[in-house]
């Protein structure tokens, strides 16, 4: 059977949001269909760092609660779950630190109790994982009878899109996160991991945040909110990622994890996009991104002559010292240690950086850059 993507037009958060998602639910058969009474139910935005929704780096606060709405609608009984990025320490102290600071306990006040602090967590053994035997993941979500995943629409410098099937990375506890960077350093292997995780905690439902999107070098502050309107739901999240390139005007092949899904045969990529289909111009990739070869001089050059030279002039992470405060969440972040400080700023060791860009995501003043510097 195909799939079906669901997109629906929401011009902001306030007036039109509810009846967009309603909207998306209802092409895929209602929220009943996958949640029932007492179901307890998971629900996982993106979270990743401390920021405001404005900035649209997590999922909307407002988003997250219009789901939350609909699933006590139908007799569920919901809550929040993500664990944040390697830089932010996976305690309840920093996790009630992430729902202030993003807004999400004021938009849950009335139900703040549902607003995960539980860090426990579960070692689930993989059968037949494409890298991974077994992972660490989150308890609470782990025991969940459905888990909704709440994805933001987003680019990301290492697999140039963090949309649905990334998303479900956050359920990975904390820094472990960084030692999968560590481990695969190749993006192809970390795109196997991702998979991995995505796999073992399958979600029953997605519903993506596509109102205000984040194009440039997301997933965090060096990215650019752009007002894309949308909201898409899916069952399947891998196919909701390959309908987001259709979209933006990539192939499956540009991402990664995507081109490795399908040679790993995790999807036979058919689905059926319906609803208001937008058209999305322009949409600003990562400078990392170089292209797939086509018959344009300029994509031919970036495919088959920037690799040979690639090593000299492969984006780096670069500090930007006057705005650099040495909060030290880079140093936490960077799973080869090759960040120290000094005296004025965070400083990079080049000859131990493995171009992971964790420390530019993580970073909470937008002081990492991304150069091609000859180093
Ligand atoms: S570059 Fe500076 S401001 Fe950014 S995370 Fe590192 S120490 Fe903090
Ligand atoms: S310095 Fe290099 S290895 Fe460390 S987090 Fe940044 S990009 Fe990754």
């Amino acid at each position: 059977m195909t799939e079906i993507v669901s997109v629906r037009k929401a011009l902001d958060y306030e007036k039109d949001l509810s009846e967009a998602i309603n909207k998306t639910l209802n092409d895929l058969g209602g929220i009943e269909r996958f949640v029932k009474k007492g179901d307890r139910v998971a629900l996982k935005p993106n979270l990743l760092v401390f920021s405001s929704p404005s900035k649209a780096i997590v999922t909307h606060p407002i988003f997250v609660l219009e789901v939350f709405k609909k699933v006590l609608q139908a007799g569920g009984d919901p809550f929040v779950i993500d664990s944040p990025g390697s830089g932010i320490p996976f305690t309840k102290t920093s996790l009630n630190s992430l729902y202030r600071l993003t807004g999400y306990s004021d938009a849950f006040k009335d139900y703040s109790d549902c607003l995960n602090t539980d860090t426990s967590k579960v070692t689930v053994e993989i059968e037949n994982g494409l890298i991974l035997k077994r992972v660490d993941i989150l308890k609470p979500l782990m025991e969940a009878d459905v888990i909704i995943n709440l994805p933001k629409m987003k680019t990301h410098t290492l697999t140039f899109l963090s949309g649905a099937v990334k998303n479900m990375y956050g359920s990975v506890p904390g820094m472990e996160k960084t030692r999968y960077h560590s481990r695969f350093r190749d993006v192809h292997d970390f795109s196997k991991a991702l998979l991995d995780v995505w796999n073992i905690t399958k979600p029953d439902l997605t519903i993506m945040d596509g109102v205000v999107s984040l194009e440039g070098d997301g997933p965090a502050m060096r990215g650019i909110p752009r007002k894309t309107e949308i909201v898409l739901s899916s069952e399947d999240s891998l196919l909701m990622d390959l309908a987001i390139c259709k979209l933006i005007g990539l192939s499956y092949e540009d991402i990664p994890y995507l081109k490795v899904a399908l040679e790993n045969n995790l999807s036979d990529g058919r689905y059926s996009l319906v609803g208001d289909i937008p058209t999305i111009n322009d949409f600003i990739l990562p400078r990392t991104y170089h292209g797939k070869l086509s018959i344009d001089p300029i994509s031919l050059y970036n495919y088959m002559v920037f690799p040979i030279f690639s090593k000299f002039l492969i984006e780096k992470p670069k500090v930007i010292k006057q705005k650099c405060i040495r909060c030290g969440v880079c140093v936490r972040s960077c799973p080869e240690r090759a960040i120290t400080m000094d005296k004025i700023s965070a400083k990079i060791e080049y000859d131990k950086c493995i171009r992971c860009y964790c420390c530019h995501e993580q970073c909470p003043e937008g002081a990492i850059d991304l150069k091609r510097i000859n180093i």
